[in-house]
């Protein structure tokens, strides 16, 4: 029994596809059978699902588990919640194995698979063998027990448990009809203060915003509901709950870097001069502020998976993605988990006697950056371009730091291009301490691109 999964679901981070198009119950059923060849034969057995509001994801499911108990693997079905709390209960049962069966925050068609292997993230070769087992039915046969088994109740509780504040403040909640509702709904009964729980219950069509807070325009509902409540801050989620993004008393949009400072301020009070992570796209500011503090800024590569893996490689007690993931291994267990660390968030602002969010984001240094911006360039090219840039960096004896693309330092501040993960393009992004200097920055960009025959952006 051999299958083939369709090339466009196997992602550098985690599988993920159109259902009815890219992806299917079979394809689940296979993911299951492969993946759970692969705890087998870690000498594991115990493998703990959940799944998002998705109107798909119970098929997908059903099919993943019967897979899974094909291998011999028992199965603890933790239910419908946020990515976090599957993380959080394959640590609370010691599981050999996780599977979330989440489309994030991508649109309602969308669904897929986000794996844990051991205590890691499964990623880049560790999806590509699941793709050989899978093309060559080399699975392991049993028959594994299922069993339900949720773990709400004591992941509310040390949730609760992390909260440090000292007044009671306003909050309001965006959950964006994704799977993090019903938590957050039990959550807030546990926090002290006021709260305003927007699009709380869980539906997989999505009816009132896209639930991906990286995108302003999906923040508006909880912009206006911080500024009509006078609340202190806002607290978005995306739609698994393992990205977080955050609004200002004043109505403010506080950047993932702004919020990796801020956060990273107080862990370091508890750890002063650890090291603290953000991704290669982050911004000047936030290495330098974690080194003006007193702690080691880290620049981890792009994405979630290796930000994770860094973390716990590193022992940092926390860590950040410019997309929204925030790690704390400082009295959590760091996986990526926007719950706590909005919990954390909160505790941090209560604690505050005069300060506010809107005035500490106002007191850290302002840059000027380009947005992201995309070229298109063949799958075959962009990492040759990529290396033929850097070359010619290499000679000019620029500043370069290649540990995913390349991010030049100049006096004007600095320019990133890398290889898209998911797409036929290259990505890059300018930074620097004025419009001119940005204008420098992207000149030099443009050159380099020239030179190697890539022509003006996509967007
Ligand atoms: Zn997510």
């Amino acid at each position: 029994m051999t299958h083939a999964f369709d090339s466009t679901i196997l992602r550098d981070y985690d599988i993920r596809g159109i259902v009815g198009q890219t992806l299917s119950a079979i394809d689940a059923r296979h993911v299951g059978l492969a993946f759970g060849t692969k705890v087998r034969r870690a000498g594991g057995r115990v493998v703990c699902v959940g799944w998002d509001g998705r109107l798909s994801s119970p098929e997908l499911v059903a099919a993943l588990v019967e897979g899974l108990t094909g291998t011999g693997c028992d199965v603890r079905r933790i239910g419908c919640g946020p990515s976090p709390m599957l993380y959080f209960a394959a640590k609370l049962r010691e599981a050999d194995g996780a599977v979330m069966v989440t489309g994030s925050h991508n649109p309602a068609d969308h669904n897929g698979f986000k794996l844990v292997l051991g205590d890691q993230p499964f990623f880049g070769p560790d999806i590509a063998d699941l793709a050989r087992l899978a093309a060559a039915g080399d699975f392991e046969r049993g028959e594994g027990k299922v069993i339900d088994d949720t773990v709400t109740d004591e992941y509310v509780r040390q949730l609760a448990d992390g909260y440090d504040g000292k007044r009671a403040l306003t909050v309001a909640w965006d959950c964006g009809n994704g799977a993090t509702g019903e938590v957050l709904a039990e959550l807030v009964r546990e926090l002290p203060g006021r709260h305003i729980v927007l699009f709380g219950v869980v539906d997989g069509r999505f009816p009132n915003h896209h639930p991906d807070p990286c995108e302003a325009r999906n923040l508006r509902h909880l912009r206006d509901a911080v500024q009509f409540e006078r609340a202190d801050l806002g607290i978005a989620f995306d739609g698994d709950g393992d990205r977080i993004g955050v609004i200002d008393n004043e109505g403010g949009i506080v950047s993932a870097d702004q919020l990796l400072v801020i956060l990273a301020e107080d862990v370091l009070k508890d750890h002063p001069g650890a090291p603290i992570i953000a991704d290669v796209k982050a911004s000047k500011v936030v290495f330098d502020e974690i080194a003006r503090m007193g702690g080691q800024p880290v620049m981890g590569r792009a994405g979630h998976s290796p930000i994770k893996a860094l973390t716990a490689q590193l022992k940092a007690p926390l860590a950040g993605e410019t997309s929204g993931h925030v790690f704390f291994a400082d009295r959590w267990y760091g996986f990526d988990d926007a719950l706590y660390a909005a919990v954390r968030l909160l505790g941090l602002v209560a604690r505050w006697d005069r300060e506010t969010l809107a005035r500490r984001r106002e007191r850290l240094p302002r840059l000027v950056t380009t947005p992201e911006m995309r070229f298109a360039c063949g799958e075959d090219r962009k990492f040759q371009v990529v290396a033929e840039v850097k070359s010619r960096l290499d000679v000019a004896g620029a500043t370069v730091n290649a540990i995913d693309g390349v991010r030049v330092d100049t006096a004007d501040g600095w320019w990133l291009l890398r290889a898209s993960n998911t797409q036929g393009a290259l990505v890059a992004r300018c930074e620097g301490a004025s419009v001119d200097g940005l204008k420098r920055l992207r000149a030099a960009l443009t050159a380099q691109l020239a030179a190697s025959g890539i022509a003006a952006p996509l967007s």
